[in-house]
C-alpha cells in the first residue's frame, strides 16, 4: 500500500482533477490524500478575516464567488448530470455552513473550522469523479482519524488505530480518499497541521500504516538544488537522505511541509517526490542512504529575529546557557540557530509571539540586543566535520554578503549562515553559482 498526496495545484481545477483521477485510477487499496484547490484554502482565511472585521457584506460576497468557482468546476469535471447533482448537493451544504459559519463571533476556532472546509470540498469533488469513473473509492474522515495533542503534536496512537479501523470498516474499497492538513485538537475543536500540513498528514498515515511508499505528488520535479522562486537554472535532485529532507524542509524548502519528513523517517518509509505535470519525471526519493561527500541542496527560512545576550558574567560561569534556554522553554518559543563567545551567547527565534517578555527576562543576565528580518541560508549535504573544504566552499560564496551567525557541526548534514533579509536572494544566487 502507498499513500499518494496531491497539493493544491494537482487539484487546481476540473482538468487537473481528471488528470488525478487518471494518475490514481490503479491504485489498488492506496491511500489518497488531497489538499484542497489551489486559492480555496487563501479565500478561506479571507472570508474569516472579514469577519474578524465584522464585515459580513464583504464574508458573503466572498462566500459567493467562491462558490460560484465550485459551481463552475462541477459542470466542467462531471460527464452525467446525475453526477453534478451529487457533487452540487454536497457542495451547497459545506457552502450553507459557511453561510451559517460567518454569522458566529470571529474566533481562532471559528477561522480553524472555515479553513477546513477547502479539503472537504475538494475530496468530495474527486471522490465523486473517481465513481463517475467507476472506481470503488471511499472517503476516510481525516476529522475522526487525526487529532492532535495539547502540544499541537499528532497523537500518533490515535491517527494508527483510527485510521485502521476506518480502513476495515471499508474494505471492500478499491482506494480511499481522505483530506490532508485538517484534524482534532484535544478538545475535540476542529484545528489543522499548519499551512502546508496535506504533506504531513500523508507522511503521518503512510509512516502508521506502514505504507510502501510516501509519495507527495506537486507542481515541480522533486526537490530542487536551490529555492527555483529565486534563483534560475535550478536542478531536481534524485536522492536526499532523511535527514537531509529534513534540513530542507525545516530551513525553507516549500516543497515539504517542516516537519513531514520525521514521521517517514522514524518509521524509515521512503518517500517519493514526483511531479503532477510531468509524471514519468524522477522526480525526488529520499530515503535512509546518504550519498557520500556532495552538497545537495540550499534553503532560506525568513522572518527570523536574533537575539544576541553580551554578559561578563558567562565568563568561566556555568549554568548560564541553562537560565537563557530556561526562558525561551517557559514562553515555549523555539531556538533555530545558536552560537556563542566567552561573553555572550546568540540564538535565532522565528515565532516573536513573546518576544517582550522574553526580551525583560533576558535582560536580567545581560545587555540585550535584537536583530529583525533575518533569514537563515542552510546548506545541505554530507558536510561531516572530517570531510574537507565544504565550509570552505559555502563561506567562500557568501565572501562579499555580511553574515551575522555561522552555525555548523550541530548534525553532519547542514551548515548555516544568518543574513539580512535583503542580502537573500544574492547569498542563494551566489551559493548555487559556486556550489553547484
Ligand atoms: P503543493 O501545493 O503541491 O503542496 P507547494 O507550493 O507547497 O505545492 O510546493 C511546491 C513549490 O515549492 C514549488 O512550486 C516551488 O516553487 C517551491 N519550492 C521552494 N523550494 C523548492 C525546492 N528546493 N525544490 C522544489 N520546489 C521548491
Ligand atoms: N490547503 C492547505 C494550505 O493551503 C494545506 C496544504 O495545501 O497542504 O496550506
Ligand atoms: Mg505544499
Amino acid at each position: 500500500m502507498k499513500v499518494k498526496k496531491f497539493g493544491g495545484t494537482s487539484v487546481g481545477s476540473a482538468e487537473r482533477i481528471r488528470n488525478v483521477g487518471k494518475l490514481i485510477a490503479d491504485c489498488k487499496k492506496d491511500i489518497v490524500v488531497l489538499s484542497a484547490m489551489s486559492g480555496t484554502t487563501n479565500s478561506l482565511l479571507e472570508i474569516s478575516g472579514a469577519i474578524e472585521e465584522c464585515d459580513r457584506k464583504r464574508a458573503a460576497d466572498l462566500i459567493d464567488s467562491l462558490h460560484d468557482k465550485y459551481k463552475a468546476t462541477i459542470e466542467d469535471l462531471y460527464a452525467t448530470e446525475d453526477s453534478k447533482a451529487k457533487a452540487s448537493e454536497i457542495l451547497d451544504s459545506i457552502f450553507d455552513e459557511l453561510r451559517m459559519l460567518k454569522e458566529k463571533h470571529f474566533s481562532v476556532a471559528l477561522e480553524k473550522e472555515i479553513v477546513a472546509k477547502g479539503e472537504m470540498m475538494s475530496t468530495n469533488l474527486m471522490n465523486l469523479h473517481l465513481q463517475e469513473l467507476g472506481i470503488n473509492s471511499v472517503l476516510l474522515p481525516a476529522l475522526d482519524i487525526v487529532r492532535i495533542d495539547v502540544h499541537g503534536e499528532p497523537d500518533e496512537a490515535y491517527i494508527s488505530n483510527e485510521a485502521k479501523k476506518a480502513i476495515k470498516e471499508a474494505s471492500d474499497a478499491d482506494l480511499y480518499i481522505t483530506q490532508g492538513f485538517i484534524c482534532r485538537n484535544e478538545r475535540g475543536e476542529i484545528d489543522n497541521l499548519q499551512r502546508g500540513g496535506s504533506d504531513y498528514t500523508a507522511s503521518l498515515l503512510g509512516a502508521l500504516l506502514g505504507a510502501e511508499e510516501i509519495e507527495i505528488w506537486t507542481d515541480i520535479d522533486g526537490m530542487h538544488n536551490n529555492d527555483p522562486r529565486f534563483v534560475e537554472g535550478t536542478t531536481p535532485v534524485h536522492n536526499l537522505h532523511f535527514e537531509e529532507a529534513a534540513e530542507l524542509a525545516y530551513f525553507g524548502a516549500k516543497i515539504l511541509h517542516p516537519t513531514c519528513i520525521l514521521p517517514a523517517r522514524e518509521h524509515n518509509v521512503p518517500v517519493r517526490l514526483l511531479n503532477t505535470m510531468d509524471p514519468s519525471a524522477e522526480g525526488t526519493l529520499i530515503e535512509n542512504k546518504l550519498e557520500k561527500n556532495a552538497i545537495k541542496a540550499v534553503a532560506a527560512k525568513d522572518n527570523i529575529t536574533a537575539i544576541k545576550i553580551k554578559s561578563g558574567r558567562m565568563l568561566l560561569a556555568y549554568g548560564f546557557l541553562k537560565k537563557v534556554f530556561e526562558i525561551f522553554e517557559k514562553y515555549e518559543t523555539s531556538i533555530d540557530m545558536i552560537t556563542t563567545s566567552e561573553v555572550g551567547v546568540s540564538l535565532t527565534i522565528d515565532n516573536e509571539k513573546n518576544l517582550a517578555r522574553i526580551e525583560s527576562e533576558l535582560s536580567q543576565l545581560g545587555t540585550v540586543t535584537i536583530d529583525r528580518d533575518m533569514v537563515i541560508i542552510c546548506v545541505v549535504g554530507d558536510l561531516e566535520w572530517t570531510n574537507k573544504g565544504f565550509e570552505a566552499a559555502a563561506l567562500e560564496a557568501l565572501r562579499n554578503v555580511p553574515v551575522r551567525m555561522i552555525s555548523y557541526g550541530g548534525s553532519n548534514y547542514n551548515i548555516s549562515f544568518l543574513i539580512k533579509k535583503e542580502d537573500k536572494t544574492k547569498a542563494l544566487r551566489l551559493l548555487s553559482y559556486h556550489l553547484f
